[in-house]
Parts: C-alpha cells; sequence; structure tokens
C-alpha cells in the first residue's frame, strides 16, 4: 500500500493506463462447454480402448507363447491411433472449456493429460516386452522399438505446450476490449495472430483467400491463435491518439497504408 514516506519507485509495465475491468472473468458458453464434454467423453473412450487393446497384448500375446509378432505389432498401431485421435480431442475440449490455473495441479492434469494417458497406454507393455522369456532377441528388438517409438509419438503429441486457460483467455480479450472496445478480431486460416482490422496489410495480401471474424476465445479454440497482431495494436493506439482534441491546430492527416 503506498502510503506517506513510500519509498519505493513505481514502474508501470507496459505504459498501458487503462484500467482493468476486474469484473469480467472469461466464462466458457454452455454449448461450448457442451460440445467438450462430448469431446472428452470421446477421448475417453479412445483410451479406455487403448489400455483394453494393451491388456489383451499382455495377457493373450506376451504372455501365451509362441509370440504373435503380427497380433502385437498391429495392436500397437491401433493403439496408437487411438492415443493420438484421444490427445486431438482434449486438446480440442480444452480450448473450448479451459482450465483455471489457480489450481496447478488439476490444470497441469487437465492440458496434460494425453501425455499422461500415452504412457498408460505404451508403458506396461514395452516393460511386459523387455521382460520377456519367450521372445527371441530379435523380436524383443523388434517390437520393444516399434512400442517404444510409439510411446514417443504419442507422448509427444499428447503435451500442450501452449495450454489454454481461463486467466490468459480473459487477459486477451480484456486487451482487445481495452483497444476497441469489443471482443471482435479477424484471422486468416494460416495466421498466427489475430487482428483488429480487416484492412490489416497482414490479411490484405494475395495470399490470403480467406478471413474468419469472430470473437478472441474463436480464434483460440477454431485455429488455437494467441497472439494480437503488433501493426494492429499501433495503429489503434496511434488512431486514439489522433481522436485526442487538439486545441491550436487540427491535427495532419497522414496517407492511409504507410509504414
Ligand atoms: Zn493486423
Amino acid at each position: 500500500m503506498s502510503g506517506e514516506g513510500d519509498h519505493r519507485k513505481m514502474t508501470r509495465v507496459g505504459g498501458d493506463d487503462a484500467p482493468r475491468r476486474s469484473e469480467t472473468v472469461f466464462v466458457a458458453s454452455k454449448e461450448n462447454v457442451a460440445k467438450a464434454n462430448q469431446q472428452r467423453l470421446f477421448a475417453g473412450l479412445a483410451w479406455l480402448v487403448a489400455i483394453g487393446l494393451q491388456v489383451y497384448a499382455i495377457f493373450f500375446i506376451l504372455l501365451k507363447p509362441p509370440v504373435q509378432m503380427g497380433l502385437l505389432i498391429g495392436i500397437i498401431a491401433v493403439n496408437l491411433v487411438l492415443a493420438l485421435v484421444g490427445s486431438w480431442l482434449w486438446k480440442k475440449a480444452n480450448r473450448l472449456d479451459p482450465a483455471s490455473e489457480a489450481n496447478p495441479t488439476k490444470f497441469f492434469i487437465q492440458n496434460q493429460l494425453g501425455a499422461i494417458m500415452a504412457v498408460l497406454a505404451f508403458l506396461p507393455m514395452v516393460i511386459m516386452i523387455f521382460l520377456n522369456k519367450d521372445m527371441s532377441g530379435k523380436q524383443k528388438g523388434l517390437a520393444g522399438s516399434v512400442a517404444v517409438i510409439a510411446l514417443l509419438i504419442a507422448g509427444i503429441a499428447g503435451v500442450d505446450f501452449n495450454p489454454p486457460s481461463v486467466e490468459q483467455y480473459t487477459d486477451q480479450i480484456r486487451e482487445v476490449e481495452d483497444l476497441t472496445g469489443k471482443d471482435f478480431v479477424y484471422w486468416t486460416p494460416s495466421g498466427t495472430r489475430y487482428h483488429l482490422y480487416n484492412d490489416c496489410s497482414h490479411i490484405t495480401s494475395a495470399r490470403t483467400t480467406e478471413v474468419f471474424e469472430g470473437s478472441v476465445a474463436q480464434a483460440r479454440e477454431l485455429k488455437n491463435i494467441t497472439e494480437l497482431c503488433q501493426r494492429c495494436r499501433d495503429r489503434v493506439l496511434k488512431e486514439k491518439e489522433a481522436a485526442l482534441p487538439v486545441p491550436e491546430e487540427m491535427p495532419v492527416e497522414e496517407p492511409v497504408g504507410q509504414e
């Protein structure tokens, strides 16, 4: 609390004087929560089938010599597809209905569950392959390396390197609202940023054939875009500055579209 005699030097970071509206925290729509729950259900089913197949592979292939190599590798391949579909659906669901950072453990588990399930769907099988006494060294090498590669692919694909959170959505929406007054942005199918102006030069080039428009959360849900275009941001700030009343003379109009 800064009272009299406060010795601290206060530095405002970012230079943004706009007040933060703490009362508006991002809440996923009912429709999106329902969609997310459905995707989570299908992800859970995919993981359940993968783990079921693994149990089958352990008890009915690896522990029943002679080990049927073709069937074993086939099951690993199917498990990989199931694990990838599961984590893809899971991540989509988290973007529709993100977790809160308030509980770090829950936040970590919810966002990285795809990677955790990949380990559960492959690691026991990998261990059972290498401990197997009925397989030749060559068989172990082949089945073991296929299973380890599948584990690595599923594990890395399951990690969410940019996990969505309620807090992040709230900050992003506020940033746009503070600049333009509304939660409305533009983005392209291949873009990595959302824009405040439909005629931003980044999205008006010949390469751009399609522009989406919608809320900040929709840009995240559909394309996983988390960044605001710097050029659009600068332009809003410049226009706001130009709109301020100038007492002596009118501001000189600058040509539009120049760098
Ligand atoms: Zn832009």
